[in-house]
C-alpha cells in the first residue's frame, strides 16, 4: 500500500499540533506560487484552489451566474501546499464557476477567493478572457506623469453618489460610465461630473469601494437609471467586501454578466486617466461581510481570521477581522493589490482600518507594488475598529508610521484641529472659534513630522510629509458644511463660508498629501430632515436624496468652488509645499513669532522663493509681523490663485477676520 504522506501530516498537524501557526503547517502548506484562481487559455483553464484540510474538492460550472443553470462537476486533486487543482479543456471565456469543498464531512459551495469575475450579486465566479474586456485604446492610454507623492491632490468619491442627482447631466446616474462622460452641465451650464473634477485641478480620484461588496441586491440594478428610482433602490458606501477580486455589479449597465463591469470600470479608468486624473481604489482587506459563512472561511475555517479562545475577534467592529500575518492572507492581499494595479492600471490603494493590518504586510505590500510602479500611492486608517489581539508594537497604526516604507497615514489631528472632533459634533476646532488648538495646527503644518519650534506636548508621528495624509472631511462623519452649521449653529453663511475656506486653506498649504471629500468645494451638505435642522454623519445606507452631490450647489457656492481651486492651482505652483523629507522641512518651514493664540504664521523659504502664510482664526481682523520685503499676496479671505491679488511691502500685515493670507517674493532678483 502507497503511503499518502499528506494524510498523515495532516491528521498530524489536525490532532496533535492544532495551529495554523506552527511550523509544521507553515512549512508544508505555505503556497507562494503566482497560479491561484482560473488561469485562462483558449484551449483550457486551469483551476487552482487552496484548501488543506479539505477532504473533497469538486469544480461545478454554469451556464450563468445565479439560477438552476448547473452544467456539470468534476473532483480535483490535491497537489503540493494542499492545493486543489483541475484543468478544464475548451474555451471556458463566460463560464460560472464555483467550488463544493467537504470538510469533517459537511460540503458547501463557494466562491472562488480569487474570481476576477462574478455574476449577479458575486454568488458565483466566471471564467473571463480579460484581453475581451479592454476598451479601444487601453493599451494606448498612458497613465498621467506623477513624480511624487506629495504632489498628489485626493479627491474622495462614491461612484453613484457622483452622477445619481439629476442636476449632474449625466447620463449614466450611479454607474462606472458616469464618471466616464464629458461635457455634462448642471441648470446653469457649469461642468459637473469628470469635467468638474478636471476643472478643480486634483491630481487623484480615490474611489469608494468599487470590488465586489454584500449588501446591495444587484439584481435591482439591471439598465436602472437612478434617478428613474430615487430613494427606491438601496445604497451602500460598500464598506462591506464579498469578493475582492471581482467589482461591484450595481455601478455596471448588466451586473449579470461578469465581464460588463470589467470593460465598465475599465472605460471609467481610461477616461480619467485621458483627463490626467489618476485613480485610487479604497480596499477593506481588514474584514469581510460575512464570518462563519464567508468564502475565505468556507474553504479554510479560521485560517484567514483571527480568533481568540475559539471565538472570532473583531477589531473592525464589524463581526471579524483578516489575520494579514497569516501567510495566505498577507499573500492574498499582494496578489489582490497586484492584480488591480496591472489589469487595471490602479494607481494607489487606500487600505481601511489599515491598523488591523501587520506592519510587515504593509511593507511587503509596498515591496511588491514597487516592482510594478514606484508611483503608486499607499495610505491607510491608522487605526483600528476596537480591540484586536494582533500585537500593537506590530499594527500598521499611525503611532507605527515610521516603521512603515512608503506608506501614509491619515492624519486625524489635522482634521480635528480644525474643525473639532468628530465625535461631538458641536465641539469647535482652529477654524470655527476654538482658541486651544493652536500646536495641533502648527503639527498639521508640519504634516505630523517633528520640528524644532513645536510645543513639546505635541507628539509628532510622522517621519516624512510624503507619509501623512491631510484631510478635514471624508465620507465618514459630517460633511465640513454640516460640521460648521452644527457647531456654529448661530453664525451667518457669511461666517461659515470664511471658516470653511480657511479650512480648505489650512489643509492644503500643509505639508503631506491633501485629501478633500467630493463636493466639499461647494459645500456639500447631507441634511436629515427638510427643514435642515440636523445632518447625517454615518450616511453608509442613506438614499442618494441624502448622498448625491447636488450639482447646482456649484452655481449657488460658485466663489468657495473657486477659491478652492484657486488653493489647488497656487499648492501646484510652489514646489515648497511639497516637500518631501523632514530634513528640508527644518531647514525651509519656519514659524513667525505670533502671539495671539488664534494665529499662526510661517514661512517656507528655499534659494528661489520665500513663501509666508498666515492663519487668522479670529472673528476680527490681526497684524501680524513677517519679514520685511516686496511682497505680493496670492491668496486672501477673498480669492486664492496663481494671480496676484495685491502687493504689500514692510513689516506688519494685516489680515481679514477668519482667513489665510499668503504672500509670496520671488528670490532670483536679490540674488
Ligand atoms: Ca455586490
Amino acid at each position: 500500500m502507497e503511503i499518502d504522506w499528506f494524510k498523515i501530516i495532516l491528521i498530524y498537524w489536525r490532532y496533535v499540533v492544532q495551529s495554523y501557526d506552527s511550523k509544521e503547517f507553515q512549512l508544508e502548506f505555505n503556497y507562494d506560487q503566482k497560479d491561484l484562481g482560473s488561469t485562462y487559455t483558449k484551449e483550457y483553464t486551469v483551476f487552482k484552489v487552496w484548501a488543506p484540510t479539505a477532504e473533497e474538492m469538486k469544480i461545478m460550472l454554469y451556464e450563468e451566474g445565479m439560477g438552476d443553470n448547473f452544467t456539470l462537476s468534476e473532483n480535483m486533486v490535491q497537489g503540493d501546499s494542499g492545493v486543489w487543482s483541475i484543468i478544464l479543456q475548451g474555451d471556458l471565456n463566460g463560464t460560472y464557476y464555483t467550488y463544493r469543498v467537504k470538510i469533517d464531512g459537511v460540503e458547501q459551495e463557494v466562491v472562488d477567493p480569487y474570481a476576477k469575475a462574478v455574476g449577479a450579486n458575486g454568488i458565483r465566479g466566471m471564467v473571463i478572457d480579460l484581453s475581451t474586456t479592454n476598451p479601444k485604446g487601453w493599451r494606448e492610454t498612458v497613465k498621467p506623469s506623477f513624480h511624487k507623492s506629495t504632489d498628489a491632490i485626493i479627491y474622495e468619491l462614491h461612484i453613484r453618489d457622483l452622477s445619481a442627482d439629476v442636476s449632474s447631466g449625466i447620463q449614466h446616474k450611479g454607474k462606472y460610465l458616469g464618471l466616464a462622460e464629458t461635457n455634462t452641465k448642471n441648470k446653469k451650464g457649469l461642468p459637473t461630473g469628470l469635467d468638474h473634477i478636471k476643472e478643480l485641478g486634483v491630481t487623484h480620484v480615490h474611489l469608494i469601494p468599487c470590488y465586489d461588496y454584500n449588501s446591495l441586491d444587484e439584481t435591482m440594478f439591471l439598465g436602472i437609471s437612478i434617478d428613474k428610482a430615487t430613494n427606491e433602490l438601496p445604497y451602500n458606501w460598500g464598506y462591506d467586501p464579498l469578493n475582492y477580486n471581482a467589482l461591484e455589479g450595481s455601478y455596471a449597465t448588466d451586473p449579470f454578466h461578469g465581464e460588463v463591469r470589467i470593460l465598465e470600470f475599465k472605460q471609467m479608468i481610461q477616461a480619467l486617466h485621458k483627463k490626467g486624473i489618476r485613480v485610487i481604489m479604497d480596499m477593506v482587506y481588514n474584514h469581510t461581510a460575512m464570518t462563519k459563512d464567508s468564502n475565505f472561511n468556507k474553504l479554510v475555517p479560521e485560517y484567514y481570521y483571527r480568533t481568540k479562545d475559539g471565538e472570532f475577534t473583531d477589531g473592525s467592529a464589524c463581526g471579524n477581522e483578516t489575520a494579514s500575518e497569516r501567510f495566505m492572507m498577507r499573500k492574498f492581499i499582494i496578489d489582490s493589490v497586484l492584480y488591480y494595479a496591472t489589469e487595471y492600471q490602479i494607481d494607489g490603494f487606500r487600505f481601511d482600518l489599515m491598523g488591523l493590518h501587520d506592519i510587515e504586510t504593509m511593507n511587503a505590500i509596498r515591496n511588491a507594488v514597487d516592482q510594478v510602479d514606484y508611483s503608486i500611492l499607499l495610505y491607510g486608517e491608522g487605526w483600528t475598529g476596537g480591540d484586536s489581539p494582533l500585537a500593537e508594537e506590530e499594527r500598521a497604526l499611525k503611532a507605527n508610521v515610521s516603521k512603515l516604507i512608503g506608506v501614509a497615514a491619515f492624519s486625524d489631528d489635522i482634521r480635528d484641529s480644525i474643525k473639532g472632533s468628530v465625535f461631538n459634533k458641536q465641539e469647535k476646532g482652529f477654524v470655527n472659534g476654538a482658541i486651544n488648538k493652536k500646536e495641533m495646527i502648527k503639527m498639521g503644518v508640519t504634516g505630523a513630522v517633528k520640528h524644532k519650534q513645536l510645543h513639546k506636548s505635541i507628539s509628532c508621528w510622522s517621519p516624512s510629509p510624503t507619509q501623512t495624509i491631510n484631510y478635514v472631511s471624508a465620507h465618514d462623519d459630517l460633511t465640513l458644511w454640516d460640521k460648521l452649521l452644527s457647531s456654529v449653529p448661530n453664525g451667518t453663511k457669511e461666517d461659515l463660508v470664511q471658516m470653511n475656506k480657511l479650512a480648505a486653506a489650512i489643509v492644503m498649504a500643509s505639508q503631506g498629501i491633501p485629501f478633500l471629500q467630493a463636493g466639499e468645494e461647494f459645500l456639500r451638505s447631507k441634511p436629515a430632515n427638510v427643514e435642515n435642522t440636523e445632518y447625517i454623519s454615518n450616511s453608509y445606507k442613506s438614499p442618494d436624496s441624502v448622498n448625491s452631490i447636488k450639482w447646482n450647489q456649484k452655481s449657488e457656492n460658485i466663489k468657495v468652488f473657486q477659491y478652492y481651486r484657486g488653493l489647488i492651482a497656487f499648492r501646484k505652483a510652489h514646489s515648497l509645499l511639497r516637500m518631501t523629507t523632514a530634513t528640508e522641512l527644518q531647514q525651509q518651514l519656519h514659524f513667525l513669532p505670533c502671539w495671539n493664540k488664534s494665529v499662526i504664521a510661517f514661512e517656507l523659504k528655499d534659494e528661489k522663493e520665500h513663501i509666508v502664510i498666515i492663519y487668522n482664526g479670529n472673528p476680527n481682523s490681526k497684524y501680524v509681523c513677517i519679514p520685511n520685503g516686496d511682497w505680493t499676496v496670492y491668496i486672501n479671505s477673498q480669492q486664492a490663485g496663481t494671480e496676484p491679488i495685491a502687493k504689500f511691502k514692510g513689516r506688519l500685515v494685516q489680515t481679514d477676520p477668519i482667513s489665510c493670507l499668503v504672500l509670496v517674493r520671488e528670490l532670483n532678483d536679490c540674488l
